[in-house]
C-alpha cells in the first residue's frame, strides 16, 4: 500500500479511506484533503490504472480549485479501480456499492469525473442522498451535458489572449481528449473564432490543418466511435496530438501527459489546462522557459465545480454559467497579472491565491489551525 504521509503537509490530507468489496469487484479510495472551507467536494474517477497517490494529488487540486473559486467547499476525490466501459449492470452495482461504503463519510460530496457521469451520480444520490452533477430529472444542472468546464476553459482562454501575441479569431486549437471537457471547450472556442486543427481520444489523433467540424466530431464520439473513424483528416497515433502545429493546446484527458521527456514536442504558445495536473512540474518549467503561457488547471477548469456548487445551492443553469464566467474571468486575470508583475509562473501565482484563501479559512476553524 502506498504511504500517503510522504505527501502530507500542513494542508492535508485529512482522511484517506480504502474500500474493498470483493463480492461486487469493487476497489476504491477516497482522499479528503482539506475541509477548512467546508465539506470536501470532488469527482469520482473510474479507470483501471488509478492509484492512492493520484487520488490524493487530485484531492489537493480540488482544495485549491474550490478555494480559488471562492466556494464554501474543501477538496476531496475518489478513485474506483476498473474499466468504466464494463457492462452497465456491473458498473451500477459497483458504483452503488461504492456509495453505500461512503454513507457516513459526510465530509465528502461526490461529483462526476472521468469514467463517471450524471447517471452514476444519480445512483449515488439514490443510495446516500448526496451527490452533485445530477441529471435534470433529479433537479441537477448536468454539467457535462451543458459543458460547464469547457465553457470556463473558453473564458480563461479569452483572458489569456491579452498576454500572448495572437488573437482568438483564426487561432489554431488542438485538444487532447475529446470527452466531456475537451469537446465542449472546442465548441465554445470555435464559436469564438478559433479553428480546431487536431483532437485526440484514447484511440488516436485526428488532424486537419484546414479545420475540423466540432459538432461532427462530438456526434461521432457520442455514437461510441473514435475520432479516427471520421471520414476526413489525417489519422495519427494517440500521442501525435502533442506535436501538432497549433497556437492553443488544451489537455483534457489524463494527468502527467506532458513530462520532461516530451514537453519539447509541444508547439503551442498557450496551454489552457482542462485536465487536472496534465503537466509535471518539470514540464511546466521547461515550457515556461520557452515562453509558453500556461493557465493552470485549478484556475481554468473550475467551471464544473462552480456549476456543481450552484446546483447544490439550488441555483439554475443560467446562474451557473454567469458564476463560471464571473469567477474564471476574474481569477484568470488576477493570476496572470500577478505572474506578469512579479515574474513568477502562473501556477505559483495561482497557488498563492488559493492557499491564502484556505489558510484564512483554517484560521477560523478549531481543528484546522484556529484557536
Ligand atoms: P471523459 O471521460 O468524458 O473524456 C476523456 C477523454 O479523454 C475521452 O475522449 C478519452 O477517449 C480520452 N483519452 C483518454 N486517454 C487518452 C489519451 N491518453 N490521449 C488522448 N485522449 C485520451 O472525461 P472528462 O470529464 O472530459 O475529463 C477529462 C479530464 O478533465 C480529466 O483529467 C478530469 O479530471 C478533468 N476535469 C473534468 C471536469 C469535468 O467537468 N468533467 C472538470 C475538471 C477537470
Amino acid at each position: 500500500m502506498e504511504d500517503l504521509f510522504q505527501f502530507a503537509d500542513d494542508l492535508g490530507p485529512f482522511k484517506i479511506l480504502h474500500i474493498h468489496r470483493p463480492a461486487v469487484g469493487l476497489r476504491a479510495i477516497v482522499a479528503i484533503d482539506n475541509t477548512a472551507c467546508g465539506p470536501s467536494l470532488g469527482g469520482v474517477r473510474m479507470a483501471p490504472d488509478v492509484s492512492a497517490e493520484e487520488a490524493f494529488r487530485l484531492a489537493r487540486a480540488m482544495t485549491l480549485k474550490n478555494a480559488a473559486a471562492g466556494l464554501p467547499y474543501g477538496g476531496g476525490k475518489a478513485v474506483v479501480f476498473g474499466d468504466p466501459k464494463i457492462e452497465p449492470r456491473i458498473k451500477e452495482r459497483q458504483i452503488r456499492a461504492f456509495a453505500a461504503s461512503i454513507v457516513n463519510l459526510t465530509d465528502y460530496i461526490p461529483g462526476p469525473d472521468m469514467g463517471t457521469d450524471e447517471r452514476a451520480m444519480a445512483w449515488i444520490k439514490d443510495e446516500i442522498g448526496r451527490a452533485v452533477g445530477l441529471p435534470r430529472e433529479l433537479g441537477g444542472i448536468p454539467l457535462d451535458e451543458i459543458g460547464a468546464t469547457g465553457f470556463g476553459l473558453a473564458i480563461a482562454t479569452e483572458v489569456a489572449l491579452d498576454y500572448v501575441d495572437f488573437d482568438l479569431k483564426g487561432a489554431r486549437l488542438a485538444v487532447q481528449g475529446f470527452g466531456s471537457v475537451g469537446k465542449h471547450a472546442a465548441r465554445f472556442l470555435a464559436e469564438r473564432g478559433a479553428v480546431l486543427v487536431a483532437a485526440s481520444d484514447s484511440v488516436g489523433t485526428l488532424q486537419d490543418a484546414s479545420g475540423l467540424d466540432v459538432a461532427q466530431l462530438a456526434a461521432l464520439k457520442e455514437s461510441g466511435r473514435s475520432l479516427r473513424d471520421h471520414r476526413s483528416g489525417l489519422k495519427l497515433p494517440v500521442d501525435a496530438i502533442l506535436q501538432v502545429d497549433c497556437d492553443i493546446w488544451i489537455p483534457a484527458a489524463r494527468p502527467d501527459v506532458v513530462e520532461a521527456g516530451n514537453a519539447g514536442l509541444l508547439r503551442a504558445k498557450l496551454i489552457v489546462q482542462g485536465a487536472n495536473i496534465p503537466c509535471t512540474p518539470e514540464a511546466e518549467a521547461a515550457l515556461a522557459a520557452r515562453g509558453v503561457l500556461i493557465v493552470p488547471d485549478f484556475i481554468a477548469n473550475a467551471g464544473g465545480v462552480i456549476c456543481a456548487a450552484t446546483e447544490y445551492a439550488g441555483g439554475t443553469q443560467a446562474s451557473a454559467f454567469a458564476a463560471i464566467e464571473e469567477k474564471i474571468r476574474l481569477n484568470t486575470r488576477i493570476v496572470l497579472e500577478e505572474a506578469r508583475s512579479n515574474r513568477i509562473p502562473p501556477r505559483q501565482a495561482a497557488l498563492k491565491l488559493a492557499e491564502r484563501r484556505v489558510r484564512a479559512a483554517m484560521a477560523l476553524r478549531r481543528w484546522n489551525g484556529g484557536t
